[in-house]
């Protein structure tokens, strides 16, 4: 079969591979489709830690059950599914009080097992038995299903004792990707006042129109992003920021934006090589702010987005924007990058 294998730093080559065998309790996939992430483009350019070459990528993707030898799974063969990917152990500190995400010795698909840029993927007994695989709507497209992984990881953030957004908040979003958009619809979902999304590409904004958003701020060195959000707020700032982008300014200008009482989601990280980020810590200290951060999901979250996916309402549609055959993937990277398209959908039976 074919797949897409990360072998080192800007070498993602689509080739042949033995078609995965079955061990008891195992499942094998036929993929529909697989999504790309920012994290496969970081770990394409940049590799990653967890990851030992030769690896298949690719984890955000819908397939459909071809064999199974786990006859008491909650799937059979001939259903459509989709993965929570986070394998945990179930017995740590976290696992036990039910964030699974910061398991201490989780694995996850795509980075310990081969992933779905691929005509079939293995789903370790493991997930099957725990009921990791979730049937979903067959009247739906595969690339908007598939959508599911992000946006629980954007729940994540959104969660009870998280950012909690309410009819009561106004929500700035800094960074207008596919994870920056997923979040300010969220916020929209959950009721807040109002929507605004940020970013330094005016380009970028001017697509956000087709959103249900409230309005966009473009970010400038002179910092006159800082007087808009005041205007737009009637001078009180927000009271929620989230920062969806990977740059330490933004970290610095959600402090800036954000009202007294404020909540700071610091979603995502920054790069690697330099995870140091310079902060005004008396906003923290005088605007009483909270900062938060989010690593990856729980499964209550992941159902969480298959259901708001699966409603019919999310318009996932102008989400995932492209489409490509698997071979060729490293396109999708180019595409993304230049932010002429928000998400590309891998084919692999193509
Ligand atoms: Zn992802
Ligand atoms: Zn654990």
């Amino acid at each position: 079969m074919k797949a897409a294998v990360f072998h080192d730093k800007e070498q993602l080559i689509v080739q042949d591979v033995a078609m995965p065998t079955l061990e008891d309790g195992e499942v094998l996939l036929q993929i529909e489709a697989c999504n790309v992430c920012g994290t496969d483009m970081r770990i394409y350019y940049h590799g990653h830690h967890n990851i030992k070459p030769p690896r298949v990528l690719g984890h955000e993707f819908v397939g459909r059950v071809v064999e199974s030898k786990a006859p008491n799974a909650n799937v059979k063969v001939g259903d459509r599914v989709v993965m929570y990917i986070v394998l945990s152990c179930g017995e740590c500190k976290y696992c036990r009080a039910g964030r699974e995400n910061l398991c201490s010795n989780r694995t996850t698909m795509a980075y310990n097992y081969d992933g779905a840029f691929a005509e079939f993927m293995k789903v370790p007994a493991k997930a099957v038995s725990r009921g990791q695989l979730f049937k979903v709507r067959e009247d739906m497209p595969s690339e908007h299903l598939a959508l599911a992984e992000p946006l629980g990881c954007v729940i994540n953030a959104h969660g009870k004792n998280r950012l909690e957004i309410g009819l009561k908040d106004t929500v700035a979003v800094i960074g207008s990707g596919p994870i920056g958009i997923m979040h300010a619809l969220v916020a929209r979902a959950s009721g807040a006042q109002k929507v605004f999304m940020l970013d330094v590409n005016q380009a970028r904004l001017d697509q956000m129109a087709q959103f249900d958003i409230d309005g966009t701020i473009l970010v400038n060195k002179d910092g006159s992003h800082y007087a808009t959000s005041q205007e737009l707020t009637d001078g009180f700032g927000f009271d929620v920021v989230i920062v969806a982008a990977s740059v330490a300014s933004a970290q610095a200008d959600a402090l800036e934006i954000a009202g007294k009482g404020g909540r700071v989601e610091f979603f995502g990280g920054l790069p690697k090589s330099n995870p140091i980020s310079t902060l005004n810590a008396n906003h923290v200290h005088y605007k009483e702010l909270r900062i938060s951060g989010s690593f990856s999901e729980k499964m209550s979250d992941f159902q969480a987005a298959k259901a708001l996916i699966e409603g019919g309402r999310f318009p996932s549609d102008k989400i995932v924007t492209h489409e490509l055959p698997l071979a060729r993937i490293t396109e999708a990277f180019g595409l993304m990058q230049s932010g002429e398209a928000l998400k590309v959908c891998i084919r692999p039976q193509q």
